[in-house]
C-alpha cells in the first residue's frame, strides 16, 4: 500500500470538476483517507512548491495556486502515485493521453486542474505539508 498527495487546483474547483477529480479516482479503485478544502496564501504556496523556485513560472504559479481554494486529498492504494500520475497525464493538457483528467478538463499547462506527487519521499513531504496523523484514516 501507498500514499500520495492530490489536489484539485483553483482552476479544477472554480470549473466545478472536483466530483469528476474524486470518481475518476474511486472508479479506478483508489481509496480517499483524507481530504479538506483550503486556501492557501502565498508563502504556504511558495513552501509546498519549494522544489520549483529556481523555475521561471515560480512566481506565476504560485500566486495561481493561492487565487482560490483547493481541494487536498490523500490517496491509497497499491501504487497510487503512479497511478494516479496516469490519470491526471501529461503536464501539458495538449500532450496528455486521451481520458486524462488534464486532457479532459485542463486549459493552460500552468492551470492544469490537478497535482499530484510524483515519487515516495515528494509524497511523504507534501502530504506531511497539509495533514498531520489523526486526519488521515485506516
Ligand atoms: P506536474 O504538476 O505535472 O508534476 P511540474 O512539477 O513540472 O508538473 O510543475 C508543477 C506545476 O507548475 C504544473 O502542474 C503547472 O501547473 C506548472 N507548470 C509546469 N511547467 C510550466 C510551464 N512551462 N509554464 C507554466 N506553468 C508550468
Ligand atoms: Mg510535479
Amino acid at each position: 500500500m501507498e500514499r500520495t498527495l492530490s489536489i484539485v487546483k483553483p482552476d479544477g474547483v472554480a470549473k466545478n470538476v472536483i466530483g469528476e477529480v474524486v470518481k475518476r479516482f474511486e472508479s479506478n479503485g483508489i481509496k480517499i483517507v483524507a481530504m479538506k478544502m483550503i486556501h492557501m496564501n502565498q508563502a504556504q504556496a511558495e513552501g509546498f512548491y519549494a522544489v520549483h523556485k529556481e523555475r521561471p513560472f515560480f512566481g506565476s504559479l504560485t500566486e495561481f495556486m493561492t487565487s482560490g481554494p483547493i481541494v487536498v486529498m490523500v490517496l491509497e492504494g497499491e501504487n497510487v502515485i503512479a497511478k494516479n500520475r496516469e490519470l491526471m497525464g501529461a503536464t501539458n493538457f495538449k500532450e496528455a493521453a486521451e481520458g486524462t483528467i488534464r486532457r479532459d478538463f485542463a486549459t493552460d499547462i500552468e492551470k492544469n486542474v490537478v497535482h499530484g506527487s510524483d515519487a515516495p519521499e515528494t509524497a511523504a513531504f507534501e502530504i506531511g505539508y497539509f495533514f498531520n496523523s489523526f486526519e488521515i484514516v485506516g
